[in-house]
C-alpha cells in the first residue's frame, strides 16, 4: 500500500478528545519481579478461558503464577520515544521520532488524541479496536489501539496490561510489532502502534492453505531472529501462533500480543473453543508449574509454527484429550510432501525435553533455513529493518 492509498483509506471518524488539557505523568511503574516474560499467562480470570484455541483454563497451568490483580492506577503511564525510528525512515518521510526530537529533545513526547487523524477501523480484539491513525504533524502513519479503562478494570487485567506496555515499549526490533508510545484520557488508554500494512499472517496462511517451503523458511528466519533478541532480553513470548503474527508492508513477519492475546483473547479460528496446539508438553504435564518453564517453550511453538506453515494445520490437531496426550507424548506425523530438511527442522524443535530442543542460533544456521535464505538473508533482513543491526536497542 503507498501513501496515496493509505491517504484514501483515511476516512473521517469523529473521536472526541478528552485529553487535551492532561498532563501525562512520568512513570510510576514497578519493574515487575524476576523475569519480565511472567507476564504471559499470569492472572487469567475464568471469564477469559475461552481463549483462542484454548479448550483449558489456562489459570490452572499458571496457577502458581496468578498475580494479585491490584487496583492500579492506570492513569500514570509514561510516553515512550523510539530512538532507532528516526534511524529508520529515510529523510524523506518524517516520524513520530523525528518531530518529538525536535520539538522535545529532553523530555518524552506527550501524546494526546487531537494529534491523530483517525482512519479506518483494522480491527477488534477483546479490549480494544485499532484504528488506522496518521500523526498530523508529520503526516507518519500508525495505528491506534484504544482501550477501554472499564473493560481492563472489569476484566481484571490491568496489572497485566501496564506491564506488556512496559516490556513492549522496551523492544525494537524489525521482526516485532514497535510501541511507540502511549496516552490516556478519563476513560481510554491509547497505545500507538506500528502500521502492519498487510495484516495477519493468520489469513494470508488460510487463504494459500500451506506456504512454499522458502516462504515458510524465510518466516522461520525471521521467527527466529525475533525469538533470539527477545530471549536475549528475557523476555519469552509463550503465545507463538500464526494468529498473534502480522505482517508489514514489505512481507516481513511482525510478532505482535505479547500477553495481549491472554489478556484479550478472541475467536478467530473456532468460536468459543480454540485448541491447545501450541502448548509445550512442559505447560501442560505440570512440569513447568511453579515458573519453571523457560524461554525454551517459545522453540517447541516454532517448531509447532514451522510445522503448521508447511502443512496447513498444527501437528497436534485432534480432540481437546487427544492432542494433550498427542503433545505430552511429541506423537506427529509429517505429511510426505515435506522435504526432508524441513522435517529435520521440525524433529529439533519438537523435542519433550526441553533443554534438548534445537538452539536458535542452530536454527538460524540449519540447512533448511540455509537453503531458502542463503543471499537472501541479508536482503530480508534489509526489507525488515535490518538497519536496526548494531544499534544498541536491537544487541542490548
Ligand atoms: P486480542 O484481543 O486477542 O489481542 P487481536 O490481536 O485480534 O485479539 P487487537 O490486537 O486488538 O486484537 O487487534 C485487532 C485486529 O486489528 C487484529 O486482529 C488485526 O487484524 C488488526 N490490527 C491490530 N494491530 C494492527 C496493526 N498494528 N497493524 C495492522 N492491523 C492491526
Ligand atoms: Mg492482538
Amino acid at each position: 500500500m503507498d501513501v496515496a492509498n493509505l491517504e484514501a483509506a483515511f476516512e473521517r471518524i469523529t473521536v472526541t478528545d478528552e485529553n487535551d488539557d492532561q498532563l501525562v505523568t512520568t512513570t510510576t511503574y514497578s519493574k515487575p519481579k524476576g523475569s519480565l516474560a511472567t507476564s504471559s499467562l499470569t492472572g487469567l480470570s475464568a471469564s477469559q478461558s475461552a481463549a483462542n484455541r484454548v479448550k483449558v483454563p489456562l489459570q490452572k497451568l499458571a496457577a502458581s503464577n496468578s498475580a494479585k490483580i491490584v487496583n492500579a492506577n492506570i492513569t500514570k503511564v509514561t510516553v515512550t520515544v523510539p530512538s532507532s525510528q528516526s534511524r529508520e525512515n529515510p529523510s524523506h518521510r518524517r516520524t513520530l521520532t523525528d518531530s518529538a526530537i525536535h520539538s522535545q529533545p529532553t523530555t518524552p513526547k506527550q501524546w494526546h488524541l487531537g494529534m491523530f487523524e483517525i482512519g479506518k477501523p483494522l480491527g477488534k480484539g477483546k479490549f480494544g479496536r485499532v484504528y488506522l491513525a496518521k500523526e498530523r504533524s508529520t503526516g507518519f502513519v500508525c495505528a491506534l489501539k484504544v482501550l477501554h479503562k472499564s473493560e481492563i478494570q472489569q476484566g481484571k487485567v490491568e496489572k497485566q496490561v501496564r506491564r506488556e506496555i512496559e516490556i513492549q515499549s522496551h523492544l525494537t526490533h524489525p521482526n516485532i510489532l514497535q510501541l511507540f508510545g502511549h496516552f490516556h484520557d478519563a476513560k481510554r488508554i491509547f497505545l500507538i502502534i506500528e502500521f502492519a500494512a498487510k495484516g495477519e499472517l493468520y489469513k494470508h496462511l488460510r487463504r494459500e492453505q500451506r506456504f512454499a517451503e522458502p516462504k515458510a523458511a524465510q518466516y522461520i528466519a525471521q521467527m527466529a531472529a525475533a525469538l533470539k533478541y527477545l530471549h536475549k532480553k528475557h523476555v519469552m513470548h509463550r503465545d507463538i501462533k500464526p494468529e498473534n503474527i502480522l505482517v508489514g508492508i514489505h512481507g516481513e513477519i511482525k510478532i505482535s500480543d505479547f500477553g495481549w492475546s491472554v489478556h484479550a483473547p478472541n475467536n478467530r479460528r473456532n468460536t468459543m473453543c480454540g485448541t491447545l496446539d501450541y502448548l509445550p508438553p512442559e505447560m501442560l504435564t505440570g512440569r513447568g508449574k511453579d515458573n519453571f518453564y523457560s524461554e525454551k517453550v517459545d522453540l517447541w511453538s516454532l517448531g509447532v509454527l514451522t510445522y503448521e506453515f508447511l502443512v496447513g494445520e498444527a501437528p497436534f490437531e485432534d480432540t481437546q484429550v487427544m492432542t494433550q496426550r498427542k503433545i505430552v507424548r511429541g506423537e506427529y506425523t509429517v505429511p510426505n510432501f515435506v522435504s526432508p530438511e524441513a522435517r529435520d527442522l521440525i524433529k529439533k524443535l519438537l523435542v519433550l525435553d526441553p533443554e534438548k530442543r534445537i538452539a536458535l542460533e542452530d536454527v538460524e544456521r540449519h540447512p533448511w533455513i540455509v537453503k531458502h535464505c542463503k543471499g537472501s538473508e541479508r536482503a530480508y533482513d534489509r526489507m525488515s529493518g535490518g538497519k536496526f543491526r548494531g544499534t544498541s536497542e536491537r544487541d542490548s
